[in-house]
C-alpha cells in the first residue's frame, strides 16, 4: 500500500515550484491532493490533470491565501471536497526583495500577509479539524533565509524565521492531541522564484553551498512528504534544511 492511501491533503501555493511538485509527489503516494492557487488557474489544472492521468486523485482550488476570508473558504471548500484534511503544506509565498531603507510599506506587507499570516489564516481551521480527529500533520514551508539572514530580504527573513516560531510552537500545543507539526528550510531551489537571480548573484550562491548546485522541487517535496506521512510519526516541531549543505546547525 502507497505511503499516504486514503489521505487527503491540502497544499497551499500548489500550482508552480516547490508546491506543484509536492502535489505531485502526496498524490502520487497516495493522498488526494487540493491543489490552491492564487492567479495562475491553468497551471493548478495542468498539475490536476498530471496527477489524474497518473491515476491519483486531485483538484484544484483558488484562493488568495492572504486574504483571511479566503483562506477560511479554501479550508472549508477544501473539507466539503475531500470529507476530511490530514495533511496540510503551507507553501505559498512570493519576494519583494530590497535593502530595508528602499522596501515600501507594500513590499513589507505583500510578504509578511502572503509568507506568514497566510500560515495562521490556513492552519487556524485546518487544526480544529485535525484536533478533532486526533490525527494530522501540518508542513511549512520556511526557507534557510528564515535561518540565517540575507541581505536585501529583510522582509522575507522575517516571515520565513516567523513560520519557525511558529512551527515549534504549534508542534508543543497540538502534539498532545494527535498533530504533528514541521517544517523544511529550502536552500536555493530552481524555480521561477530564483528564476530572476542573474549569473553573478548565482555563481555566489552555488560557492556556499557543500554540492555545488541549486536543489531541484523534487528533493524539497520528498522531505515534505515524509514529514508528512507516518514514517515521521516521532518527528514535531522540527525544521529539516533541504540545502545542499549550505547551513548546518
Ligand atoms: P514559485 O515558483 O514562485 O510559486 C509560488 C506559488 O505560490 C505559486 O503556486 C503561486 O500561485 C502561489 N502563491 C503566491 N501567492 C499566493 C497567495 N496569495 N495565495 C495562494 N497562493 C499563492 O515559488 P517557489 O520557489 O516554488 O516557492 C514555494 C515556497 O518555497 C515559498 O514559500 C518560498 O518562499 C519557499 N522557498 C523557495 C525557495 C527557492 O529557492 N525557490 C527557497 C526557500 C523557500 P500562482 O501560480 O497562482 O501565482
Amino acid at each position: 500500500m502507497a505511503r499516504l492511501e486514503g489521505a487527503n491533503a491540502l497544499v497551499t501555493g500548489g500550482s508552480r515550484g516547490i508546491g506543484a511538485e509536492v502535489a505531485r509527489r502526496l498524490a502520487a503516494d497516495g493522498a488526494t491532493v487540493v491543489v490552491n492557487y492564487a492567479k495562475n488557474a491553468e497551471a493548478a489544472g495542468g498539475v490536476v490533470d498530471e496527477i489524474l492521468a497518473r491515476g491519483g486523485s486531485a483538484t484544484a482550488i483558488g484562493a488568495d491565501v492572504s486574504d483571511p476570508g479566503a483562506a477560511a473558504r479554501l479550508v472549508e471548500e477544501t473539507l466539503a471536497g475531500l470529507g476530511g484534511l490530514d495533511i496540510l503544506v503551507n507553501n505559498a509565498g512570493v519576494t519583494r526583495d530590497g535593502l530595508l531603507v528602499r522596501l515600501s510599506d507594500e513590499d513589507v506587507d505583500a510578504v509578511i500577509d502572503t509568507d506568514l499570516k497566510s500560515v495562521f489564516y490556513v492552519t487556524r481551521p485546518a487544526a480544529k479539524v485535525m484536533m478533532k480527529a486526533r490525527a494530522g500533520s501540518i508542513v511549512n514551508v520556511s526557507s534557510v533565509v528564515g535561518l540565517v539572514g540575507n541581505a536585501g530580504q529583510t522582509n522575507y527573513a522575517a516571515a520565513k524565521a516567523g513560520i519557525i516560531g511558529f512551527t515549534r510552537s504549534l508542534a508543543r500545543e497540538l502534539a498532545p492531541r494527535g498533530v504533528r507539526c514541521n517544517a523544511v528550510a529550502p536552500g536555493f531551489i530552481e524555480t521561477d522564484m530564483t528564476a530572476g537571480l542573474n549569473d553573478d548573484v548565482r555563481e555566489a550562491v552555488q560557492s556556499v553551498i557543500s554540492v555545488g548546485r541549486f536543489g531541484r522541487p523534487s528533493e524539497v517535496a520528498s522531505a515534505v512528504a515524509f514529514l508528512a506521512s507516518q514514517e515521521a510519526s516521532y518527528v514535531t516541531g522540527q525544521v529539516l534544511a533541504v540545502d545542499g549543505g549550505m547551513t548546518f546547525a
